[in-house]
């Protein structure tokens, strides 16, 4: 049998929403890199009898219970004592906390009150964990062959508290001398339905490693999670299977682990001293937001220009009045324009374009709310020439409709579905995946 243990938060604030229990992730993710299985996590009031029921309903199925919250002073911190009347035991005056608490308000100069002396007082037989940030200790507590753990709330006191001495005991308690490596590959415009078409075979040959694919907006993450005793070993069972899926996926995966793909993009410009600008639309500057917020970034970014008006693409980026008249706005001819007009104003290597409808209001049978043509000019050109590949979704919500690479421009018409905030957010980060894709390819 798998080790098992539960996660219970303690506190009224978490039940009402007005706080969100962070605790629990944080020490859930820990005890998954450390192969601990969580079977269930809680969240109870800061009300003794239903805490004292959820540790026992627990510790019928589970190990052990890790509680976080109500170690307090204060008289609805009932942790403590609910352990003791699940447990069915006292409690015991720990001395070395009495102590440090008596040092400690005397340092600061203020009278030790009752009820923090009460603080000084854990489960008869506990195992006390200091509190290097608070007054509170924690404790550990076993019973029969299961225990309890017991850790003040404040994130700032709890989150050593766990790395430090709970982790080192669960893992000696547990005999756990696995480590569990996770390399997460990074891709972009590709649809999560299409990696598992791609990958689904490996998924369902493999238990170790385990994969995962996890969707966000516009882009997906396929994690490759290994056991093994040493970090080498897990790095070694991961390394091939990288490879495989990392081939499957080709033209997609972007970076690795902690890369975005604004870090990614600046790190291939200054590689090769490129500098790059944008001409921004119906993105109205996100994706200049999203360039700037890489530190460095001014090495490769010159700066863009937020063409909302037709008179700016006009007066601005140099596109020919009769080109907008005749094309519109939304348009292939218009934010190639817009692309090559920032390329030359702004003096870059290379000009991603936005112009599209995020709506809710101006759509039309021919260009609906949702469409967004993207445009790239740039100073290499990319070996293959395409026209209009077959409709494909990239996630389910954008399906690119209409592809043309040709010497160094490329335009892409995309349809996204969702509301305006969905549609710039998911343009945004589709242009920055077609940004980095191009650079990809050409300046390998
Ligand atoms: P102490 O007495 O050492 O301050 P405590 O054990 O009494 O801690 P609580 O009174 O339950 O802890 O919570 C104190 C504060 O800690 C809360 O107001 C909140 O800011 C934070 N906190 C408590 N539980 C959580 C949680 N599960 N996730 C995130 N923050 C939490």
């Amino acid at each position: 049998m798998m080790p098992s243990v539960e996660i219970l938060a303690v506190g009224t604030e978490l039940l009402l929403g007005q706080l969100i229990d962070t605790n629990t992730a944080f020490i859930a993710q820990h005890l998954a890199e450390s192969g601990i299985d969580v079977h269930a996590t809680h969240i109870v009031g800061d009300n003794q009898k239903r805490i004292a029921a959820a540790i026992r309903d627990a510790l019928e199925r589970s190990d052990g219970v890790i509680t976080t919250g109500g170690l307090g002073p204060t008289v609805d911190d009932l942790t403590k004592e609910a352990v003791c009347d699940a447990l069915e035991r006292g409690t015991e005056l720990h001395e070395p906390s009495l102590h440090a608490m008596q040092e400690f308000f005397a340092s600061i100069g203020r009278e030790m009150r009752e009820n923090n002396r009460k603080q000084a007082y854990v489960p008869r037989g506990s195992h006390v964990l200091h509190n290097l940030q608070g007054t509170a200790p924690g404790f550990i507590v076993e019973s029969g062959n299961r225990f309890v753990v017991s850790m003040p709330g404040v994130p700032r006191e709890m989150k050593p508290m766990f790395v430090e001495h709970v982790l080192p005991w669960l893992k000696k308690h547990f005999n756990v001398h696995e480590t569990i490596l996770t390399r997460v590959i990074h891709t972009v415009n590709v649809a999560e339905s299409e990696i598992d078409y791609r990958i689904s075979d490996i998924f369902s040959a493999l238990e170790n490693p385990k994969i995962a694919v996890l969707a966000y907006e516009g882009r997906c993450d396929v994690k490759v999670m290994a056991k093994a005793a040493t970090q080498e070993e897990a790095q070694a069972l991961i390394a091939p299977i990288q490879r495989e899926i990392e081939r499957r996926l080709e033209g997609h995966v972007f970076g690795h682990d902690g890369d975005t793909l604004e870090s990614v993009i600046h790190t291939l410009l200054q590689k090769h001293r490129w500098r790059a600008a944008v001409a921004e639309s119906c993105t109205g500057g996100r994706i200049a937001a999203a360039l700037t917020a890489v530190p460095g970034s001014s090495k490769s970014f010159v700066g863009g220009i937020i063409a909302y008006d037709n008179d700016i693409k006009i007066t601005e980026l140099g596109v020919a009045p009769d080109l907008l008249a005749r094309a519109g706005a939304v348009s292939e001819e218009t934010v190639l324009a817009m692309a090559e007009g920032a390329r030359t104003v702004l003096r870059a290597d290379i000009a991603l374009a936005t112009t599209g409808i995020a709506g809710p209001d101006g759509g039309t049978p021919e260009k609906p709310v949702g469409l967004v043509w993207f445009g790239l000019s740039s100073a290499v050109h990319q070996a293959e020439v395409k026209n209009s590949p077959e409709p494909q979704a990239v996630s389910q919500v954008a399906v690119e409709k209409w592809e043309r690479i040709q010497g160094g421009s490329v335009s892409r018409r995309v349809e996204f579905r969702g509301d305006r905030t969905a549609i710039q957010s998911r343009a945004t980060t589709y242009a920055l995946g077609l940004l980095w894709n191009h650079l990809a390819r050409v300046l390998r």
